[in-house]
Formats: structure tokens, sequence, C-alpha cells
């Protein structure tokens, strides 16, 4: 499987130098459903997790689903096993250096394994995340019968199974990113003309829209690139160990496109229709916080520096 981002209409960085030194690799991961194994990169695939290793749990309180139980009864819980206690944790993604070449592991690490606890927790009403860093080669015995989690917020924090198909591209800093100067260089459509007719004048209103939306970030799952705002203004997240500036890892997306960044859809999946469609724009059906993103960020000095994250 492969899947392959249109080349942008326009160079932006030739239209605006400025932007030449900033650009960043991405990876968009254009996880699609299959049935991934322990040996191959995934979203919400079965980890290649070592028979002699704990499987992580959520110790905070999930009193909230308590709450649920109350309030509606049996029929709320139904779905889940009613337990009391710490939480198993969910399988989100898995990553070999193999075919995720920007990840940056510690010692002979070759494999990524993210996990989340699939409900909202205090204060930031998100699902807390773990990250393992692993050398595949000294897992031997595999882990059989991995927990399920008991306490869920909704299906949309359990991904379905998915493969990948990762991809270099190059990214731009989102508009709030970029200074001021830039910022209006990029609102003067005078600026734009200057690329002919790479450019639809319906953008003339507001070509910053066409930069943000078209030239910057790609939407979606993706390794490294820069990071989209939204939610709020940009926010830079600093190392809790040595108050580095902490980079993007891994953006969780709760779709891959929609009607504003449509020239982002690979050309594999423009042949699938249906464009618009919910579940054919987000295969993993993940939503966090309903339809926003998880960024996971790590520290630039060290992998043994706790990592953080933030929803945009
Ligand atoms: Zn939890
Ligand atoms: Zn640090």
């Amino acid at each position: 499987m492969s899947r392959i981002t249109p080349p942008r209409p326009v160079d932006v960085a030739a239209l605006f130098p400025q932007l030449a030194p900033l650009a960043r690799p991405a990876i968009r991961l254009h996880p699609r459903p299959g049935s991934p194994t322990s040996n191959d990169s995934s979203v919400g695939g079965p980890l290649l997790w070592p028979a002699d290793e704990p499987w992580p749990h959520c110790d905070e309180s999930h009193d909230q689903i308590d709450e649920l139980y109350e309030a509606y009864g049996v029929n709320a819980a139904e779905d889940y096993e009613w337990q009391d206690g710490p939480n198993p944790m969910v399988p989100l993604a898995q990553l070999y250096m193999r075919d995720v070449p920007l990840l940056r592991p510690p010692g002979q690490a070759d494999l990524l394994q993210v996990l989340w606890c699939p409900f909202e927790h205090e204060p930031d009403y998100k699902p807390p995340t773990v990250l393992f860093w692993r050398s595949s080669g000294e897992v031997t015995k595999l882990a059989a019968g991995l927990p399920g989690p008991f306490a869920v917020e909704y299906d949309g924090y359990i991904p379905r199974p998915c493969v990948l198909a990762p991809e270099q591209i190059t990214e731009y800093p989102d508009p709030m990113d970029v200074s001021k100067e830039l910022q209006q260089q990029l609102r003067d459509w005078s600026n734009w003309q200057r690329a002919g007719s790479a450019v639809d004048s319906s953008w003339a209103p507001y070509p910053d829209a066409f930069y943000g939306s078209q030239l910057s970030v790609a939407p979606g799952w993706k390794i490294g690139g820069w990071p989209q705002w939204g939610l709020t203004d940009p926010n830079a997240r600093f190392c809790a160990a040595c108050d580095a500036k902490m980079e993007p890892l891994l953006t969780i997306a709760s779709c891959e496109w929609d009607s504003s960044n449509i020239g982002w859809v690979p050309y594999e999946d423009q042949a699938l229709g249906s464009l618009d469609n919910a579940r054919v724009a987000n295969p993993p059906r993940i939503q966090v916080s309903r339809k926003y993103r998880l960024q996971l960020y790590v520290c630039p000095n060290s992998p043994d520096h706790p990592h953080t994250d933030l929803i945009q």
C-alpha cells in the first residue's frame, strides 16, 4: 500500500524566501483499515509486547464512570466489563524505525509504541499517553491475552486497526507561527500574483488562508513537522526536566482531511469518492475530544525526559 500527496500548487518558499529556512520534514502516516500484526507499523494494531513485561495501566481515578453508572444504570456500562481500579491502556500506534526514519530512538531501539487511557482526565480533559522505545530484536517471547480497558470515555478513543503508508513530505509553519512581518506578506494578494495562475483568484480576499490550509501544515496523523494551531494561539512546550523547547513527535488526528484542506488528499484516495464521508476521511475512527487532535512532544536533548501533549 502506498499513498502519495499531490505536489503543493505553489512553491511557497520560492515566493516567500523567509519560509525556506523554516521547512521541516514530516512523515504522514496515512492509516487505512487492515489487519496489522505485531511485526507491522500500525495504528490500533497489536503491539510487539514482551511476555515478561507488565501491561501499562492508568492509575488515575475513573470515578466518572461511577456517575454514568448511577445515572443511567447497567446499560451505560454493559459494553465494557465492569471493574474497579487501574485501567489497562489501549495500543494507539506502533512505529518501526524502518518505516518512519524521522524517529530518533535512544540507543539500539528501533520501535516506538504509544498507548493511552481512553478516558478524558482532569485537569485538561485529555487521555493520558505513555511512550515505549524498544529494540524489536530483543522481544523473543510475545505476551498473550493482553488486557482491554474497562473505563472508556466513548468509542472515539478506541482505534480501528489500521496499516500505515508512511510518506515523507515538507511542511512550513502554521500561519500563527510566523513573524508578524511575514504574516503581513502572506495577507498581501499582490505577493501571490507573482505565482500567476497557480494560485486561484478565489483566494484573493484571504490568501493567508490559502497558505494555512493548502501549503503549510499537513492534516492527519503524522510524525514530526510543524504543529497546527486553532484551538489556541501557538503554545510552545518546554521540557519539565531541562527546560528545552520540545519538538513535535506524533500528531493523533480526528480526520485526515475535511472540506477546507481537500488538496492534501492522496492521489490513491481521490478515486474513493465520498471524500466528505467522515468514515472515509477518518479510517481509525479516532475522535480526540470529539473533533480535535492530540500533539505529542518530546525533548530534543534526551528520550529519557518526559514527553508532553496538547489538544489542538
Ligand atoms: Zn485513565
Ligand atoms: Zn529535556
